[in-house]
Order: structure tokens, then C-alpha cells, then sequence
């Protein structure tokens, strides 16, 4: 096989973690191929992997001399806050360790990177950023619903679900846009959320899309309405991760299911 020469070959042409260094870096969705390969070197220059909860096994298995420490907030559960989880970055640099923070997804999409990045630039650590697989798109992929499609829409929307309660997304300037939507941490205010959207002009019958833990082997997929997408999610006890992406879009599932889209597994 070629590939394993290949991938030998990019790895040790990459750059280096230094001592006292730190990547943020992305895990993506869940499947280890959906890895960077700066991700990849990462894990395997490391001394220390701090990672969240999010972060797949299979991911943190391919730290080749690494220990791990978990730094994750598991919703409801006492654990690190996020200013204790930056203050242990700084540390683990300022002794010398050559440091990857590895977070689900992208690092700087709802993951509160920017605050751990912030933390690092003002305490004088020098950092690099590494971009991840979001699972928005990744769940879209693997739904096999195109996030954005030539006469269907120009535009699309991430949001996150966690919080809405606190009205600080306009919802309803949201619906009017008539743009997909892709929630990230939907399922505390998904009923919530789509009366503010249908409140806004949303129409009921919108498509709608649960992709609970997509590119990992529990990944499952429900179709809905905008009216109903809260109540089917309890009725069919989907769990998170999952992404709600709701619009036209949808529908286009239908169009390429049987074919072998998807993200590659
Ligand atoms: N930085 C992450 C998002 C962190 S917020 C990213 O870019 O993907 C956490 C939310 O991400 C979860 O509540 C869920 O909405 C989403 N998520 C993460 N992994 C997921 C997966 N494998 N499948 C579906 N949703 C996922």
C-alpha cells in the first residue's frame, strides 16, 4: 500500500511542537480520518494532550507518547472551568512541555478556543492554531445533505442552541434571512428555538435534520419538520452531540441517498 509511505513522508516534514509551545488544535467530528495531519503530528510530538470530552478514543489512542489529561465540561457535571482549563495550559508551557489542546471539532467554532487563545497570547505562550473539521459541516456530510447547493442557497448559518433561553440570538432575524441554519448544541432549547423561528416566519413544514453523533459508529440521522423536530427528538431519545440543521437543504438527502456520498469512513 502507498498511502502509509505517504503519510510517513508528510509527518516528517512537518513542523515541530517546541518545548513550552501549544497547539489548539481541532480532533474533528469523531472518525480519526477526519484528522488533520497537523492534528496528526501533533499527537504524535506531544508530551501532554489536553483534551475535551468530545475529543473520540480512537483520536487520543494515536498519541504516541503522550499522556492524556481531561479538560472537558461535561454538561451538568462539576468539573474544570474554562478559566482553570486555560490557566493549566499556561502552566503545562511555562514547564517546558510541548502542550497539544485537542478539542472537538474546530477549536474556534463554539468551543471557547478564542478565550483559551486569548489566555495564551497574554500570558506570553507561544501558540498555533489548527483548524479542525466543525461537526456542523461533518454531520452535513454524513446526513449526505449538502450544506450549500447552486439554487437552493447562497449563504448558511451556524448557530448555537445552548443559551437561547437567554434570547441572545435573534431568532427571528434568522428565520427571515430564509437561510439553512445549522445548530450546534440544540437539544435544551430545540422547542424553544423553532417557535422563535416559526414566530419569526418560518414556515412549520421546513425540512429538518438530527444528526446525533455523526462519523462515530452510534451516528443517527432523523428527519423532521420544523414543527415537530423537538418532539421527535425526545419521542426518538436522540442524545447528544448532535447538530439540527434545518431548511431546504434537507430535502436533498433524498436525492442522494443510495449513492455512496458521505463523509469517507
Ligand atoms: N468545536 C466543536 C463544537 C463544540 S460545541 C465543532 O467545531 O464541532 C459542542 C457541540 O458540537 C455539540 O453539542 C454538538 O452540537 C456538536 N458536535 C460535536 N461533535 C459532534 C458529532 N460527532 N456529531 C454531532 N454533533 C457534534
Amino acid at each position: 500500500m502507498a498511502e502509509p509511505d505517504t503519510l510517513a513522508k508528510l509527518l516528517h516534514r512537518m513542523m515541530v511542537l517546541e518545548r513550552g509551545h501549544v497547539w489548539l488544535a481541532g480532533a474533528g467530528p469523531g472518525d480519526p480520518g477526519l484528522l488533520t495531519i497537523h492534528a496528526l503530528s501533533g499527537l504524535a510530538q506531544a508530551d501532554v494532550v489536553v483534551h475535551d470530552a468530545l475529543v473520540d478514543q480512537r483520536v487520543l489512542a494515536l498519541a504516541q507518547h503522550a499522556r492524556l489529561e481531561f479538560a472537558g465540561k461535561r454538561g451538568g457535571k462539576p468539573s474544570a472551568t474554562q478559566a482553570d482549563i486555560s490557566k493549566r495550559l499556561v502552566e503545562l508551557a511555562h514547564a517546558g512541555e510541548r502542550v497539544l489542546r485537542l478539542k472537538g471539532g474546530d477549536p474556534f467554532v463554539f468551543g471557547r478556543g478564542g478565550e483559551e487563545a486569548m489566555t495564551l497570547a497574554a500570558a506570553g505562550v507561544p501558540f498555533r492554531v489548527i483548524p479542525g473539521v466543525t461537526s456542523g459541516l461533518a454531520a452535513l456530510a454524513a446526513a449526505a445533505i449538502p450544506a450549500t447547493m447552486r439554487g437552493v442557497n447562497r449563504a448558511v448559518i451556524f448557530a448555537a442552541g445552548y443559551g437561547a433561553d437567554e434570547a441572545n440570538v435573534d431568532w427571528g432575524a434568522l428565520a427571515r434571512t430564509g437561510e439553512p441554519i445549522i445548530l450546534y448544541m440544540p437539544m435544551h432549547h430545540l422547542q424553544t428555538i423553532a417557535d422563535a423561528l416559526m414566530h419569526g416566519g418560518a414556515s412549520p413544514q421546513t425540512p429538518a435534520a438530527i444528526i446525533a453523533s455523526a462519523t462515530t459508529s452510534e451516528e443517527r440521522v432523523l428527519l423532521s419538520t420544523l414543527e415537530h423536530v423537538a418532539a421527535d427528538a425526545q419521542a426518538s431519545e436522540m442524545e447528544p452531540p448532535a447538530i439540527v440543521v434545518i431548511g431546504e437543504i434537507v430535502t436533498l438527502r433524498n436525492r442522494l441517498r443510495g449513492s455512496d456520498m458521505g463523509a469517507p469512513r
